[in-house]
């Protein structure tokens, strides 16, 4: 089957709607779509039954309301299409009411309290916004999910709001800049998604990799990635089936991915989707991480999401490429070649800077947790402090601004924005700077922070909100302006004056930066520990409330929420390492002992050398003998951290306590495994894993 025939074969998307909907119907529900409009009454049971033949017609049985809550992964609850006629037969209905509304089971999921025990009823409704499939005999709904009383329990609806209040800001500046024909703007994602695969065998001899996705020890193999040259060997044909089943399965989804075998690492590769708006992308990349495991699990192969699976290797990302769009297709980024594009484009590029900026904590906590804190700052990924890359023709022309001066090699006095024309800004693909956090690649922003497991929302809640925040205020400004132009030539040079400390060009992993970083009062936040805290501080609650994305409820409990999940995952990896010491590694390492002091005695009967033998004796006995001791005191804080008080402070214990433990335990056990036979060793080695050796 030629690839064009799959694509969207199993999404109810745009397409299909025409198909499938009577005219009015199809019209006001894209209005809906577009404009936010409320659905009109009538136009849900239309539509429900429109989908309901389409996916039976796909061999759909069932439906289910698809959700996002705070787990950051998704959920569902399926039921089925049959329901009895007036005369007791089975049919197959699926009504409006269906559709609009559900009411999973939803005690269970992470609700910091909000959702208290006595209500602990939780509703799902339908987001027309993004599109219904068809999967494993289920037509998905995508769908928000709220307690009782109203209160927003998942990911998906605040990311909406910021999707709304970056819109209404948005829009009040375009309709100064006369784009009548704008109705809505909205922000684009396409994420990078990167991954590794490794065998399925290997994997499930594995305690760390199943219990915590990363690996708790291992020692270095002789090669890593210093070659760069991605080994792949026996498994490369197997890798290359994989991304061919997998882009065909995303591809039934609407989902146009182009698998690649880019990746730095060996056995990291990476998948980048066509882009769409942010909740749409947010669904797709949520379906893109499931199918990635599947898929694998089908090639007898394991995929791992986790940010940083192997220690001394690369780890992943999800790079958040973002921009905003109108609903005509207008890049909202995109310099454009005429004054006036460029224009609108200095307003809304001057925006992002003083956003990021002013909310720099928000960003970088808003990709803080336990399996990042391993990649960012490791001179593999960004540092912890954020800041911009602009390239080095902007960061002219953005001097030109800010001084007022002849931009180098322009026959013209001074620009002025919506007089002059911006020099050509080439959109550079080759030399951009890698290193950077938050990078201007042309047309859109590249937020490279993001790990590779988290859920796109948090990020986009974020950069979205902020942007808005910053719009808002240029846009009061300029409502009240006299003259249009001169405003928004001033506004941009106030910016870039007094936002510049963020735009950094250079290499984002050297040591000099961190210290210029500090110079320039730029934050940098360690941990998520450090960072997460932050999230419910003034600043932050009264932004989400002045945007109304979150209420300060909302926003205290997703905080908590947040902590409790950084120790619990770090509560999991401790108790696995622990069981990993004394019932794996200690009781290998002391079989190997014990069988070369028998070899040590039999040798010196024979009067040959022992010395080997009794010198690795001593080492491994005191190599053992640590790891136990460090191991009793990684069990006695793992019990201590239990009763302290506070999210904040139990993660602050996690990190500062009991997080150094680990790292001393997992040294001395590395060290050991180079020294003990592959056949002693419970675990498959670095190089089994990632080189099959
Ligand atoms: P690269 O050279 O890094 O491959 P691409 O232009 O191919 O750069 O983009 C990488 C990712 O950025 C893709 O997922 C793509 O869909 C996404 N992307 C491109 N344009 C936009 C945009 N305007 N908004 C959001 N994402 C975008
Ligand atoms: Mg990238």
């Amino acid at each position: 089957m030629k690839a064009s025939e799959i694509f969207g074969e199993n999404v109810f998307d745009l397409a299909v709607m025409r198909d499938k909907l009577p005219k009015d119907v199809y019209k006001s529900l894209v209005n809906t779509i577009g404009s936010g409009a409320p659905l009109e009454p009538g136009v849900a049971s239309v539509v429900a039954n429109a989908m309901k033949d389409w996916a039976v017609e796909k061999g759909a049985t069932h439906f289910t309301h698809w959700f996002q809550p705070m787990t950051g992964i998704t959920a569902e609850k399926h039921d089925s299409f049959v329901s009895p006629d007036k005369d007791g037969k089975a049919i197959m209905e699926f009504s409006g009411k269906e559709l609009v509304m559900g009411e999973p089971d939803a005690s269970s999921f992470p609700s910091g309290g909000v959702r208290a025990t006595f209500e602990a009823r939780g509703y799902t409704a339908w987001d027309p916004t993004s599109y219904a499939f068809v999967k494993d005999g289920t037509l998905y709904v995508p769908s928000v999910f709220f307690s009782y009383s109203g209160e927003v329990l998942d990911k998906k609806t605040p990311l909406l709001k910021s999707m709304r209040a970056l819109n209404r800001e948005a829009m009040r500046i375009l309709k100064m800049f006369g784009y009548a024909d704008v109705k809505q703007v909205f922000s684009t994602v396409g994420a990078e998604q990167e991954y590794f695969l490794i065998d399925k065998k290997d994997y499930l001899k594995r305690k760390d990799l199943i219990y915590t996705g990363r690996t708790l020890f291992g020692a270095k193999p002789p090669k890593g990635q210093e070659l760069e040259d991605h080994y792949f060997g026996a498994i490369k044909t197997r890798v290359s089936e994989y991304m061919r089943d997998l882009d065909e399965e995303l591809w039934k989804l609407g989902i146009y991915s182009k698998t690649k075998h880019n990746e730095v690492a060996p056995s990291q590769h990476e998948l980048a989707p066509l882009f769409a708006s942010s909740n749409l992308a947010n669904d797709q990349n949520q379906l893109i991480m499931e199918m990635m495991k599947r898929v694998a699990d089908r090639h007898g192969m394991h995929c791992l999401l986790h940010e940083k699976p192997f220690a001394g290797i690369n780890g992943s990302g999800k790079h958040n490429n973002w921009s905003m769009s109108t609903d005509t297709g207008v890049n909202l980024l995109d310099p454009g070649s005429t004054p006036a594009e460029n224009s609108r484009f200095m307003l809304f590029f001057a925006a992002v800077i003083k956003a990021v900026d002013e909310y720099q904590d928000l960003l970088r906590l808003s990709v803080a947790s336990a399996g990042n804190d391993h990649r960012l700052g490791a001179n593999e990924a960004p540092p912890a402090v954020v800041s911009v890359y602009v390239g080095e023709e902007l960061a002219e022309v953005l001097k030109a601004f800010e001084k007022d001066e002849k931009y180098a090699g322009r026959k013209k006095s001074v620009m002025k924005l919506g007089v002059d024309t911006l020099p050509d800004l080439p959109k550079d693909t080759t030399d951009r700077n890698r290193t950077s956090p938050f990078a201007f690649t042309g047309n859109k922003f590249e937020f490279r922070m993001v790990g590779s497991s988290f859920s796109l929302a948090g990020p986009n809640i974020v950069i979205n909100t902020i942007v808005a925040d910053v719009l808002r205020r240029f846009a009061d400004e300029l409502e009240s302006a006299k003259d249009f132009n001169a405003s928004v030539h001033d506004i941009v040079v106030r910016t870039i004056r007094e936002n510049k400390r963020i735009i950094f060009n250079g290499n984002n992993y050297s040591e000099e930066w961190l210290e210029e970083a500090k110079r320039r009062g730029l934050s940098n936040l360690k941990n998520a520990a450090e960072a997460l805290p932050l999230f419910a501080e003034r600043k932050s609650v009264e932004l989400f409330e002045r945007m109304e994305v979150m209420s300060e409820r909302e926003v205290v409990t997703r905080t908590e929420i947040m902590l409790d999940n950084y120790c619990k995952v770090l509560a999991i990896e401790g108790l696995t390492m622990s069981e990993m010491v004394k019932r794996d590694i200690y009781p290998a390492v002391d079989s190997y002992i014990a069988s070369l002091c028998k070899t040590a005695e039999k040798k010196s009967r024979l009067g040959a050398s022992s010395k080997v033998d009794e010198e690795l004796v001593r080492k491994l006995s005191d190599a053992a003998e640590t790891m136990w001791t460090k191991t009793e005191e990684l069990d006695r804080l793992l019990a201590d951290a239990r009763s302290v008080e506070g999210a904040a402070k139990q993660a602050a214990f996690f990190a500062d306590r009991v997080l150094p433990v680990m790292q001393e335990i997992r040294i001395v056990a590395d060290r050991t495994e180079t020294e003990t036979p592959k056949g002693v060793w419970p675990y498959p080695s670095y190089g089994e894993l990632l080189f099959g050796v």
